[in-house]
């Protein structure tokens, strides 16, 4: 990768056309340390031009024709393609996700993209409505059209640096309502180079900004009353935070999760617990754990989990940890050494209360080794918050209302795999498990981008998927017809 060319200076984007502030800060590498880039971090009255450009040009963005918006959202998905390679190492070097991951993310994200503009030809408001039905509604007929509720603040977190980005940006273009986007302090730069994309683009000046602002100016942003919608995607603690302090916004919370996988009785042939093995080590694991969907509970029955777990302990131990930038990698650092010592911190804490390390449980600067843990007490951090490391527990119940029982022991509700072929248990499952999503016949870390996806109790309000943002960045507005 072109090392003078990462860790040369970024300037941010304001109303959509480059700038630089007064002061900078370096993005490195989890990996080793080694700089990737250092980027300008705008002052308090740039960010003051971006949001007055952004409700300045809020009208004219509206009333864009869907063409346009559609056209400009389809160039940054070639742009993506073409240039898929060099962003995807771009993201390695900066959260430290081993290439195999970066290159996913960089394909989920063109098909944000080419979703998005596909969206933006077909959203529509309602039919015609008859009102005639009562004898004040004689003559009357009613239509719906959706309108932009104004400027969106959107912010993302690190662990997906261009598609979680991606998932404020384009539903904002597509519906035409400007967006300030705020990414992650440790992995600002594949959010700068979406707006490098974006500017290549014929969408009006101050449709969009990229502002890399710290976090203590972050309070100001949430609560300017300019900006009526505040799509949050990152930790629970901050996004109820911002809840509270804006409470008459319309505010998205994509929050965390201690994601369960169930394994029912029924699941229980060879190649059945070979495919769930290899899927749970997968998922525990991909990007280092850190995934708001990762695999972090395994709830198995009682009938197949002796089976199960050596298999799952194997197929952890045969995943390749290392370089990220090494192609042959599948778990890399995590996004820096300050957390891998917190999920060391946390898996000591179990094992001083009972828990059995099965495999992993070492540390080594930022990385943190794939871990299986037994015996993990309900009320240890492990067993009840969110990990956001390569770490699972196993846990044996018996039927599959213990289960679910299990499963549903979480602050948390984001999503939830159960792995059965019974249709009436998935059916059961759906029904039982308080999560966002229930992926059947695999783990909970499926998500698609044109399904609805959020989170229940403390995992969030709201639901994301790019049809989905952009009901919500827009509100119904009927329009009564009379004396027809
Ligand atoms: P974080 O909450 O520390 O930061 C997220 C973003 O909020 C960053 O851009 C940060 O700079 C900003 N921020 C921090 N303080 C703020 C404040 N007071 N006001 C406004 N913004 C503020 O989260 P993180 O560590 O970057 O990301 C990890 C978390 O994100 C995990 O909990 C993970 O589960 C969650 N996540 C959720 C989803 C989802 O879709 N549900 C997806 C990915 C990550």
């Amino acid at each position: 990768m072109p090392a003078t060319k990462e860790a040369a200076t970024h300037a941010f984007w304001l109303a959509g056309r480059q700038a630089t502030g007064d002061q900078t800060f370096e993005v490195t590498s989890p990996w080793d340390g080694r700089p990737v880039g250092t980027v300008s971090v705008p002052t308090a009255a740039q960010v003051e031009e971006a949001v007055a450009a952004a409700v300045a040009v809020a009208d004219e963005f509206a009333a864009t024709p869907a063409h346009v918006r559609a056209a400009a959202l389809d160039h940054v998905c070639s742009r993506i393609t073409e240039r898929a390679e060099e962003i995807a190492e771009l993201i390695s070097a900066e959260n430290g996700k081993p290439m195999k991951w970066a290159r996913g993310e960089v394909g989920r994200c063109i098909s944000v993209f080419r979703l998005a503009a596909e969206e933006a030809r077909r959203f529509n408001g309602g039919v015609a409505q008859r009102l005639d039905t009562d004898a004040g509604g004689t003559g009357r007929l009613a239509l719906t059209r959706r309108f932009p509720r104004g400027p969106v603040l959107g912010i993302a977190p690190f662990n997906f640096p261009l598609n979680l980005c991606a998932h404020k940006v384009a539903p904002a273009l597509a519906v035409g309502t400007p967006i300030l986007l705020k990414p992650a302090p440790a992995t600002p730069l594949s959010g700068l180079l979406l707006g490098e994309l974006l500017a290549e683009t014929d969408l009006p000046a101050g449709s969009w900004s990229v502002l890399p602002v710290p976090n203590d100016r972050m309070p100001d942003l949430v609560q300017d009353e300019r900006l009526p919608v505040v799509s949050f995607t990152g930790s629970a603690p901050v996004g109820w935070s911002i809840l509270d302090s804006a409470p008459r916004k319309r505010v998205t919370l994509e929050l965390g999760g201690n994601g369960a996988a169930v394994v029912l009785a029924d699941y229980a042939t060879d190649a059945d617990i070979d495919w769930a093995a290899q899927r749970i080590a997968t998922f525990s694991n991909y990007q280092g754990g850190q995934s708001c969907i990762s695999v972090q509970r395994v709830i198995a029955d009682t009938s197949v989990y002796d089976r199960l777990v050596p298999k799952i302990v194997e197929a952890v131990e045969r995943l390749r940890t290392g370089d990220p930038s090494d192609p042959a990698t599948d778990v890399g650092p995590l996004v820096s050494e300050d957390a891998a010592k917190r999920v060391e911190s946390w898996v000591a804490e179990a094992v001083a209360a009972g828990a059995k390390v099965l495999t992993g449980g070492t540390r080594e600067r930022a990385s943190y080794a794939p871990t299986v843990l037994e015996n993990v007490p309900s009320d240890s951090k492990i067993g009840c918050d969110e990990v956001f490391g390569p770490v699972m527990s196993v846990t044996r119940v018996e039927g599959e209302e213990a289960a679910f029982a299990a499963a549903n022991d979480s602050p948390y509700g984001l999503q939830a795999g159960v792995f059965t072929h019974d249709v009436q248990a998935a059916f059961r499952a759906h029904r039982a498990l308080e999560t966002g999503g229930v992926i059947i016949g695999d783990v909970p870390s499926y998500r698609a981008d044109q399904m609805p996806y959020g989170g229940a109790k403390q995992s969030g309000v709201g639901r994301e998927g790019v049809q989905f943002a952009m009901e919500d960045y827009t509100y119904e507005r009927v329009m009564v017809l009379t004396g027809l």
